[in-house]
């Protein structure tokens, strides 16, 4: 999968692709990830990227021209490089909020033109003419969609087969419908008895008994208790999706 980055500030992403866990996908080119200066699609002596907004108010636009530029000629490097039709995909606050659907989805997908804006945003023409989906990080405004990129690429990289040292791990987390979309159990390791600044702190005894079905059962028990408490809605979706068990529900 190849992922093609319009962005003002390329070098925000050396140190997120050269380190971690999915710093394997992105050097193997697994995930094959691109990054195109949009200031280098830009004109005159210096370089614009933006403009003022017509009608007036506060900040800058960015300019679909440079834009529409860089784009064009990233399709034409996919094309020429034979890398398959693959939608584009902008980061912003009006999108739909990045979940585990989401990047589930886009794990198995081709991967995307990804386009970061910046100042107040970008003029919508280009959005009309150039944009297929939006995407959001969450109900808040980053300053630009370089943080969101970082974010989508990270849980996209983790996903695809080899990444995780575990190959099965990522079924063990937070939302994986292997484990019927509900939160993660909490964890511990050494020591069995930590001293913490507000006193000790044992592990839970069914952890080291060495019994995998009690270990199961308690897992289940805290991801079901857990999400029950501080995220209700997933409970309802699991029930709804017949995913509890009579056992679940006591
Ligand atoms: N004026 C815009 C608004 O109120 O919706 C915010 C523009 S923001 C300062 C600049 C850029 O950051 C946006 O064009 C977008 O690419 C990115 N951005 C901001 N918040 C985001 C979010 N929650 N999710 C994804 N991208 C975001």
């Amino acid at each position: 999968m190849r992922f093609d980055v319009i962005t003002l500030f390329p070098e925000l992403f050396g140190p997120f692709l050269q380190h971690g866990i999915n710093r394997r996908a992105f050097a193997s080119g697994q995930v094959d990830v691109r990054l195109w200066p949009l200031r280098d699609y830009a004109e005159g002596n210096y370089r614009r990227v933006d403009d003022r907004p017509f009608g007036g108010g506060p900040g800058m636009v960015m300019l679909a021209d440079p834009l529409a530029r860089c784009w064009q000629a990233v399709r034409e490097q996919r094309q020429a490089e034979g890398a398959p039709p693959a939608p584009t995909v902008l980061f912003s606050p009006l999108g739909r909020r990045m979940d585990h659907a989401l990047v589930a989805r886009e794990a198995q997908g081709p991967g995307a033109i990804l386009v970061c804006g910046r100042y107040e945003g970008i003029d919508q023409r280009f959005i009309d003419q150039c944009v297929d989906v939006q995407i959001s990080l969450g109900d808040f405004v980053l300053s630009g969609g370089e943080v969101a990129a970082m974010a989508w690429l990270d849980a996209v990289a983790r996903l695809q087969p080899g990444v995780l040292n575990d190959a099965g791990s990522h079924q063990q987390d937070s939302f994986n419908p292997a484990l019927d979309g509900l939160l993660d159990c909490p964890h511990y390791t050494r020591p069995e008895v930590w001293q913490g600044p507000r006193g000790q702190a044992a592990v839970p005894p069914v952890l080291l008994s060495g019994h995998h079905g009690q270990i199961e059962q308690w897992r289940r028990r805290e991801r079901l208790s857990l999400s029950a408490r501080l995220r209700p809605e997933l409970i309802d979706q699991a029930r709804a999706a017949g995913r509890l068990s009579p056992d679940d529900e006591r």
